[in-house]
Protein backbone atom coordinates (compact mmCIF):
# COMPACT_ATOMS: atom_id res chain seq x y z
CA UNK A 1 0.00 0.00 0.00
CA UNK A 2 1.67 3.38 -1.24
CA UNK A 3 2.35 6.09 1.84
CA UNK A 4 -1.08 8.26 0.06
CA UNK A 5 -3.05 5.04 0.05
CA UNK A 6 -2.46 4.63 3.44
CA UNK A 7 -3.78 8.51 5.06
CA UNK A 8 -5.90 8.54 7.42
CA UNK A 9 -9.11 10.05 6.75
CA UNK A 10 -9.88 14.25 7.27
CA UNK A 11 -10.69 15.18 10.70
CA UNK A 12 -11.70 18.00 12.61
CA UNK A 13 -7.96 19.60 13.41
CA UNK A 14 -7.79 19.08 17.27
CA UNK A 15 -8.75 15.45 16.41
CA UNK A 16 -6.67 15.12 13.31
CA UNK A 17 -5.48 11.27 13.05
CA UNK A 18 -1.62 10.76 13.62
CA UNK A 19 -0.09 7.87 13.02
CA UNK A 20 2.22 7.25 15.95
CA UNK A 21 5.41 5.63 15.16
CA UNK A 22 7.97 3.91 18.06
CA UNK A 23 11.11 2.60 16.89
CA UNK A 24 14.84 3.44 15.63
CA UNK A 25 15.33 7.32 15.37
CA UNK A 26 17.59 9.03 13.40
CA UNK A 27 18.66 12.51 14.67
CA UNK A 28 21.01 14.79 16.10
CA UNK A 29 21.18 15.32 20.10
CA UNK A 30 20.15 18.65 21.04
CA UNK A 31 24.04 19.82 21.60
CA UNK A 32 23.93 20.85 17.66
CA UNK A 33 21.66 24.07 19.18
CA UNK A 34 25.16 25.25 21.09
CA UNK A 35 25.93 26.35 16.95
CA UNK A 36 23.04 29.17 16.98
CA UNK A 37 22.79 29.76 20.69
CA UNK A 38 26.20 30.77 21.12
CA UNK A 39 25.91 33.12 18.33
CA UNK A 40 22.81 35.09 19.70
CA UNK A 41 23.86 35.15 23.65
CA UNK A 42 26.93 37.06 22.82
CA UNK A 43 29.14 36.97 26.13
CA UNK A 44 27.98 33.31 27.17
CA UNK A 45 30.00 30.28 26.89
CA UNK A 46 28.61 26.57 26.57
CA UNK A 47 30.83 23.87 28.38
CA UNK A 48 30.04 20.22 27.58
CA UNK A 49 30.54 18.14 30.00
CA UNK A 50 31.23 14.99 27.82
CA UNK A 51 32.79 12.56 25.58
CA UNK A 52 35.41 13.27 22.51
CA UNK A 53 32.34 12.02 20.10
CA UNK A 54 30.45 15.07 21.77
CA UNK A 55 33.76 17.27 20.88
CA UNK A 56 33.61 15.84 17.13
CA UNK A 57 29.80 16.65 16.72
CA UNK A 58 30.39 20.09 18.05
CA UNK A 59 33.29 20.81 16.46
CA UNK A 60 32.13 19.58 12.65
CA UNK A 61 28.50 21.20 12.87
CA UNK A 62 29.86 24.83 13.87
CA UNK A 63 33.09 24.07 11.33
CA UNK A 64 35.38 25.91 13.91
CA UNK A 65 38.91 26.85 12.69
CA UNK A 66 41.30 26.04 14.96
CA UNK A 67 42.98 29.80 15.43
CA UNK A 68 39.48 30.94 16.85
CA UNK A 69 38.36 31.98 20.30
CA UNK A 70 35.07 29.94 20.17
CA UNK A 71 32.42 30.67 22.86
CA UNK A 72 31.81 26.99 23.54
CA UNK A 73 34.54 23.77 24.40
CA UNK A 74 33.83 20.10 25.72
CA UNK A 75 35.31 19.09 29.40
CA UNK A 76 36.30 16.05 28.38
CA UNK A 77 34.83 12.66 30.42
CA UNK A 78 37.86 10.06 30.16
CA UNK A 79 38.48 6.61 31.27
CA UNK A 80 39.77 7.41 34.44
CA UNK A 81 36.42 9.67 35.34
CA UNK A 82 34.49 6.76 33.65
CA UNK A 83 36.07 3.97 35.70
CA UNK A 84 35.08 6.30 39.14
CA UNK A 85 39.10 6.47 39.51
CA UNK A 86 39.04 11.14 39.35
CA UNK A 87 36.77 13.25 41.22
CA UNK A 88 34.49 14.66 38.36
CA UNK A 89 33.71 17.60 40.28
CA UNK A 90 37.00 18.92 41.52
CA UNK A 91 38.31 18.40 37.74
CA UNK A 92 35.38 20.34 36.76
CA UNK A 93 35.99 23.30 39.55
CA UNK A 94 39.67 23.46 37.74
CA UNK A 95 38.73 23.55 34.25
CA UNK A 96 35.72 26.34 34.71
CA UNK A 97 38.52 28.10 37.06
CA UNK A 98 41.04 28.56 34.34
CA UNK A 99 38.41 29.67 31.63
CA UNK A 100 36.80 32.00 33.52
CA UNK A 101 40.40 33.13 34.72
CA UNK A 102 41.07 33.05 30.56
CA UNK A 103 38.43 34.69 29.14
CA UNK A 104 36.97 37.60 31.39
CA UNK A 105 34.61 37.91 28.71
CA UNK A 106 32.22 35.29 29.80
CA UNK A 107 29.19 36.36 31.60
CA UNK A 108 26.93 33.68 31.86
CA UNK A 109 28.43 29.80 31.73
CA UNK A 110 26.19 26.82 30.62
CA UNK A 111 27.41 23.66 32.02
CA UNK A 112 25.93 21.09 29.27
CA UNK A 113 25.05 17.34 29.86
CA UNK A 114 25.78 15.14 27.63
CA UNK A 115 24.78 11.06 27.38
CA UNK A 116 28.17 10.61 28.90
CA UNK A 117 27.96 12.84 32.16
CA UNK A 118 24.48 11.70 32.45
CA UNK A 119 25.65 7.55 32.28
CA UNK A 120 28.24 8.35 35.70
CA UNK A 121 25.49 11.01 36.74
CA UNK A 122 28.01 13.85 37.66
CA UNK A 123 24.89 16.32 39.08
CA UNK A 124 25.35 19.47 36.66
CA UNK A 125 22.76 21.07 38.54
CA UNK A 126 24.91 21.03 41.80
CA UNK A 127 27.66 22.11 40.10
CA UNK A 128 25.87 25.10 38.64
CA UNK A 129 25.11 26.06 42.06
CA UNK A 130 28.51 25.36 43.80
CA UNK A 131 30.71 27.48 40.78
CA UNK A 132 27.66 30.40 40.33
CA UNK A 133 28.46 30.68 44.31
CA UNK A 134 32.11 31.24 44.04
CA UNK A 135 32.19 32.89 40.72
CA UNK A 136 29.23 35.72 41.43
CA UNK A 137 28.83 38.37 40.48
CA UNK A 138 31.05 38.42 37.49
CA UNK A 139 29.92 35.25 36.20
CA UNK A 140 26.28 33.33 36.83
CA UNK A 141 26.35 29.53 35.83
CA UNK A 142 23.39 27.59 34.34
CA UNK A 143 23.38 24.09 33.75
CA UNK A 144 21.24 22.16 31.03
CA UNK A 145 20.71 18.77 29.19
CA UNK A 146 21.94 18.38 25.41
CA UNK A 147 22.14 14.74 25.12
CA UNK A 148 19.82 12.63 23.26
CA UNK A 149 19.29 9.41 22.02
CA UNK A 150 15.66 10.08 22.16
CA UNK A 151 15.46 13.66 21.63
CA UNK A 152 16.02 16.45 18.83
CA UNK A 153 17.88 18.60 18.09
CA UNK A 154 16.02 21.19 18.61
CA UNK A 155 15.46 20.68 22.44
CA UNK A 156 18.90 21.68 23.40
CA UNK A 157 17.55 25.26 22.52
CA UNK A 158 14.26 24.32 24.45
CA UNK A 159 16.39 22.58 27.88
CA UNK A 160 18.82 26.02 27.11
CA UNK A 161 15.79 28.52 27.47
CA UNK A 162 13.96 26.79 30.29
CA UNK A 163 17.09 26.99 32.08
CA UNK A 164 16.89 30.41 32.14
CA UNK A 165 13.29 31.10 33.44
CA UNK A 166 14.25 31.42 36.88
CA UNK A 167 16.84 33.30 36.45
CA UNK A 168 14.46 35.83 35.17
CA UNK A 169 13.74 38.90 37.59
CA UNK A 170 10.35 39.44 38.57
CA UNK A 171 7.74 42.12 36.48
CA UNK A 172 6.54 44.27 38.78
CA UNK A 173 2.79 45.00 38.92
CA UNK A 174 0.20 43.74 36.00
CA UNK A 175 1.22 45.98 32.90
CA UNK A 176 1.18 44.55 30.40
CA UNK A 177 3.96 43.15 28.07
CA UNK A 178 5.22 41.27 24.96
CA UNK A 179 7.71 38.31 25.58
CA UNK A 180 8.90 36.50 21.87
CA UNK A 181 10.49 33.37 22.64
CA UNK A 182 12.83 31.48 20.60
CA UNK A 183 16.49 32.12 19.12
CA UNK A 184 16.11 34.72 16.39
CA UNK A 185 18.91 36.55 14.02
CA UNK A 186 19.07 40.46 15.23
CA UNK A 187 18.02 41.35 11.97
CA UNK A 188 14.62 39.23 12.59
CA UNK A 189 14.19 41.15 15.72
CA UNK A 190 14.75 44.26 14.75
CA UNK A 191 12.11 43.43 11.82
CA UNK A 192 9.39 42.69 14.73
CA UNK A 193 10.08 45.36 16.83
CA UNK A 194 9.36 47.66 14.29
CA UNK A 195 6.14 45.87 13.20
CA UNK A 196 5.17 45.26 17.52
CA UNK A 197 5.26 49.16 17.02
CA UNK A 198 3.50 49.84 14.36
CA UNK A 199 0.93 48.16 15.93
CA UNK A 200 0.80 49.41 19.03
CA UNK A 201 1.98 46.06 20.92
CA UNK A 202 4.73 46.74 23.97
CA UNK A 203 6.93 46.84 25.35
CA UNK A 204 8.34 43.94 23.55
CA UNK A 205 11.36 41.89 24.87
CA UNK A 206 13.02 38.50 23.84
CA UNK A 207 14.27 35.70 25.41
CA UNK A 208 16.78 35.08 24.70
CA UNK A 209 18.26 38.25 24.92
CA UNK A 210 21.32 39.03 23.27
CA UNK A 211 23.44 39.84 26.41
CA UNK A 212 23.69 38.09 29.62
CA UNK A 213 22.06 40.85 31.56
CA UNK A 214 19.40 41.35 28.92
CA UNK A 215 17.23 38.82 30.80
CA UNK A 216 13.59 40.12 30.29
CA UNK A 217 11.16 40.43 33.80
CA UNK A 218 8.24 38.15 33.74
CA UNK A 219 5.39 38.00 35.38
CA UNK A 220 1.39 38.12 35.59
CA UNK A 221 0.78 40.42 32.60
CA UNK A 222 3.79 38.84 30.54
CA UNK A 223 1.84 37.90 27.33
CA UNK A 224 4.50 35.56 25.57
CA UNK A 225 4.64 34.48 21.69
CA UNK A 226 6.25 31.48 20.63
CA UNK A 227 9.13 32.07 17.56
CA UNK A 228 10.06 28.74 17.49
CA UNK A 229 7.51 25.63 17.75
CA UNK A 230 10.18 22.87 20.05
CA UNK A 231 10.09 25.79 23.12
CA UNK A 232 7.26 23.13 25.23
CA UNK A 233 9.42 23.01 28.63
CA UNK A 234 10.19 26.84 28.41
CA UNK A 235 6.75 27.64 27.79
CA UNK A 236 5.77 25.90 30.85
CA UNK A 237 8.26 27.41 32.63
CA UNK A 238 6.75 30.99 31.73
CA UNK A 239 3.30 29.89 32.39
CA UNK A 240 4.40 28.68 36.01
CA UNK A 241 6.02 32.10 36.69
CA UNK A 242 2.69 33.61 35.76
CA UNK A 243 3.30 34.34 32.02
CA UNK A 244 0.40 33.72 29.42
CA UNK A 245 0.94 32.39 26.02
CA UNK A 246 -0.71 34.09 23.01
CA UNK A 247 -1.99 31.27 20.43
CA UNK A 248 -1.14 31.86 16.95
CA UNK A 249 0.58 29.91 14.16
CA UNK A 250 4.38 30.62 13.79
CA UNK A 251 5.80 33.53 11.66
CA UNK A 252 7.00 31.79 8.44
CA UNK A 253 5.61 32.59 5.55
CA UNK A 254 3.81 35.76 4.40
CA UNK A 255 0.82 34.56 6.43
CA UNK A 256 2.33 33.01 9.10
CA UNK A 257 3.93 36.39 10.06
CA UNK A 258 0.91 38.03 9.55
CA UNK A 259 -1.53 35.57 11.64
CA UNK A 260 1.61 35.74 13.96
CA UNK A 261 1.49 39.35 14.46
CA UNK A 262 -2.43 39.28 14.48
CA UNK A 263 -2.66 37.24 17.42
CA UNK A 264 -0.68 39.55 19.73
CA UNK A 265 -2.92 42.43 17.96
CA UNK A 266 -5.57 41.27 19.23
CA UNK A 267 -4.83 40.73 22.48
CA UNK A 268 -3.34 44.53 22.19
CA UNK A 269 -6.99 45.58 20.98
CA UNK A 270 -5.29 47.11 18.14
CA UNK A 271 -8.00 47.96 15.45
CA UNK A 272 -8.29 45.82 11.93
CA UNK A 273 -7.25 48.56 9.73
CA UNK A 274 -4.03 49.58 12.05
CA UNK A 275 -3.18 46.03 11.69
CA UNK A 276 -3.61 45.87 7.82
CA UNK A 277 -1.66 49.45 7.76
CA UNK A 278 1.24 47.56 9.49
CA UNK A 279 1.30 44.69 7.70
CA UNK A 280 -0.11 44.95 4.22
CA UNK A 281 3.20 46.23 2.76
CA UNK A 282 5.59 43.65 3.97
CA UNK A 283 3.52 40.55 3.11
CA UNK A 284 2.51 41.96 -0.81
CA UNK A 285 6.60 42.95 -0.33
CA UNK A 286 6.90 38.78 0.80
CA UNK A 287 4.60 37.44 -1.90
CA UNK A 288 6.47 38.87 -4.72
CA UNK A 289 9.78 37.82 -3.80
CA UNK A 290 8.51 34.12 -3.29
CA UNK A 291 6.41 34.07 -6.76
CA UNK A 292 9.14 32.91 -8.77
CA UNK A 293 9.74 30.27 -6.22
CA UNK A 294 6.26 29.69 -6.09
CA UNK A 295 6.58 29.34 -9.93
CA UNK A 296 9.31 26.35 -9.63
CA UNK A 297 7.06 24.81 -6.71
CA UNK A 298 3.68 24.20 -7.58
CA UNK A 299 2.39 21.37 -7.74
CA UNK A 300 5.64 19.59 -6.01
CA UNK A 301 5.29 16.88 -3.57
CA UNK A 302 7.20 17.00 -0.69
CA UNK A 303 7.64 14.36 2.50
CA UNK A 304 9.05 15.18 5.92
CA UNK A 305 11.10 13.36 8.00
CA UNK A 306 10.79 13.70 11.83
CA UNK A 307 13.47 15.69 12.73
CA UNK A 308 13.12 19.56 13.72
CA UNK A 309 9.75 19.62 15.27
CA UNK A 310 9.42 22.82 12.33
CA UNK A 311 8.03 20.16 10.11
CA UNK A 312 4.29 21.25 10.95
CA UNK A 313 4.62 24.95 10.30
CA UNK A 314 6.73 24.63 7.00
CA UNK A 315 4.17 21.60 5.60
CA UNK A 316 2.01 24.83 6.52
CA UNK A 317 3.72 27.12 4.43
CA UNK A 318 4.98 25.52 1.84
CA UNK A 319 1.32 23.62 0.50
CA UNK A 320 -0.62 27.41 1.42
CA UNK A 321 1.70 30.15 0.07
CA UNK A 322 3.85 28.13 -2.53
CA UNK A 323 1.55 25.31 -3.86
CA UNK A 324 3.21 22.08 -2.96
CA UNK A 325 1.57 18.92 -2.03
CA UNK A 326 1.87 17.28 0.90
CA UNK A 327 2.79 13.31 0.94
CA UNK A 328 3.67 12.82 4.60
CA UNK A 329 4.43 15.06 7.25
CA UNK A 330 6.61 13.34 10.38
CA UNK A 331 7.21 15.52 13.69
CA UNK A 332 9.43 13.93 16.42
CA UNK A 333 6.94 15.41 19.02
CA UNK A 334 3.13 16.81 18.23
CA UNK A 335 2.42 19.78 20.81
CA UNK A 336 -1.41 19.69 19.96
CA UNK A 337 -1.79 22.84 21.73
CA UNK A 338 1.06 24.79 20.54
CA UNK A 339 0.30 23.34 16.96
CA UNK A 340 -3.73 23.69 17.09
CA UNK A 341 -3.51 26.81 14.78
CA UNK A 342 -1.27 25.38 12.60
CA UNK A 343 -2.78 21.81 12.49
CA UNK A 344 -6.03 23.99 11.29
CA UNK A 345 -4.44 25.59 8.31
CA UNK A 346 -3.01 22.26 6.63
CA UNK A 347 -5.27 20.90 3.83
CA UNK A 348 -7.74 17.99 4.85
CA UNK A 349 -6.44 14.46 4.99
CA UNK A 350 -2.85 15.49 5.66
CA UNK A 351 -0.80 12.59 6.76
CA UNK A 352 0.44 12.90 10.24
CA UNK A 353 3.30 10.73 11.42
CA UNK A 354 4.50 11.31 15.41
CA UNK A 355 7.80 9.67 16.82
CA UNK A 356 10.01 7.85 14.08
CA UNK A 357 10.55 4.16 13.34
CA UNK A 358 13.28 5.14 9.92
CA UNK A 359 12.57 2.06 8.39
CA UNK A 360 8.94 1.95 8.07
CA UNK A 361 9.12 5.77 7.30
CA UNK A 362 11.71 4.99 4.51
CA UNK A 363 9.52 2.38 2.83
CA UNK A 364 6.67 4.81 2.76
CA UNK A 365 9.08 7.58 1.14
CA UNK A 366 10.66 5.06 -1.48
CA UNK A 367 6.86 3.83 -2.44
CA UNK A 368 5.85 7.85 -2.51
CA UNK A 369 9.05 8.76 -4.82
CA UNK A 370 8.39 12.31 -3.46
CA UNK A 371 10.16 15.41 -5.72
CA UNK A 372 11.52 16.46 -2.20
CA UNK A 373 12.22 15.18 0.68
CA UNK A 374 13.17 17.16 4.04
CA UNK A 375 15.17 15.66 6.38
CA UNK A 376 18.30 15.23 8.61
CA UNK A 377 21.88 14.28 7.61
CA UNK A 378 22.21 11.32 8.05
CA UNK A 379 19.59 9.96 5.57
CA UNK A 380 20.02 13.04 3.15
CA UNK A 381 22.74 11.37 1.68
CA UNK A 382 22.04 8.04 1.23
CA UNK A 383 18.35 9.53 -0.15
CA UNK A 384 20.13 11.62 -2.37
CA UNK A 385 22.51 8.13 -3.86
CA UNK A 386 19.12 6.73 -4.66
CA UNK A 387 18.26 9.25 -6.78
CA UNK A 388 15.95 11.77 -3.94
CA UNK A 389 15.84 15.55 -3.60
CA UNK A 390 16.43 15.94 -0.40
CA UNK A 391 16.77 19.53 2.03
CA UNK A 392 18.48 19.27 5.57
CA UNK A 393 16.09 20.34 8.20
CA UNK A 394 19.31 21.57 10.19
CA UNK A 395 19.50 23.89 7.74
CA UNK A 396 15.93 25.62 8.60
CA UNK A 397 17.51 26.68 12.52
CA UNK A 398 20.62 28.06 11.09
CA UNK A 399 19.19 30.80 8.78
CA UNK A 400 17.25 33.20 9.64
CA UNK A 401 13.71 32.23 8.12
CA UNK A 402 10.91 34.32 10.24
CA UNK A 403 8.99 37.14 9.21
CA UNK A 404 8.09 39.07 5.85
CA UNK A 405 11.84 39.53 4.50
CA UNK A 406 13.28 36.29 4.91
CA UNK A 407 10.02 34.60 3.68
CA UNK A 408 11.62 34.28 0.09
CA UNK A 409 15.17 33.12 1.40
CA UNK A 410 12.54 30.27 3.06
CA UNK A 411 11.17 29.20 -0.56
CA UNK A 412 14.64 29.53 -2.10
CA UNK A 413 15.85 27.17 0.59
CA UNK A 414 13.16 24.26 -1.10
CA UNK A 415 13.85 25.61 -4.41
CA UNK A 416 17.67 25.64 -4.70
CA UNK A 417 17.42 21.63 -4.25
CA UNK A 418 15.12 21.14 -7.33
CA UNK A 419 17.06 23.24 -9.35
CA UNK A 420 20.09 22.06 -8.96
CA UNK A 421 18.79 18.34 -9.46
CA UNK A 422 17.06 19.56 -12.60
CA UNK A 423 20.75 20.67 -13.92
CA UNK A 424 22.41 17.73 -13.07
CA UNK A 425 19.87 16.11 -14.87
CA UNK A 426 19.94 18.05 -18.16
S1 LIG B 1 24.30 11.85 21.43
FE1 LIG B 1 25.22 11.91 23.48
S2 LIG B 1 27.33 11.10 23.21
FE2 LIG B 1 26.54 11.65 21.17
S3 LIG B 1 27.26 13.76 20.85
FE3 LIG B 1 25.20 13.91 21.71
S4 LIG B 1 25.49 14.06 23.93
FE4 LIG B 1 27.44 13.36 23.05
Amino acid sequence: MSAAAAAPPCAAPAERPVLRERGQHEVFCGLTGIVWLHRKIQDAFFLVVGSRTCAHLLQSAAGVMIFAEPRFATAIIDERDLAGLADCNAELDRVVTQLVERRPDIKLLFLVGSCPSEVIKLDLSRAAQRLSRQLAPAVRVLNYSGSGIETTFTQGEDACLASLVPEMPAEPGTARSLLVVGALAEVVEDQFQRLFAALGVGPVRFLPGRRAADLPPVGTGTRFLLAQPFLGDTARALESRGATRIAAPFPLGAEGTTRWLAAAAAVWGTSPEKLRAATAGGEARARQAMAPHRERLAGQSVFFFPDSQLEIPLARFLSRELGMRLVEVGTPYLHRAHMAEELALLPEGTFLSEGQHVDRQLDRCRAAKPDMTVCGLGLANPLEAEGMTTKWSIELVFTPIQGYDQAADLAGLFARPLVRRARLEV
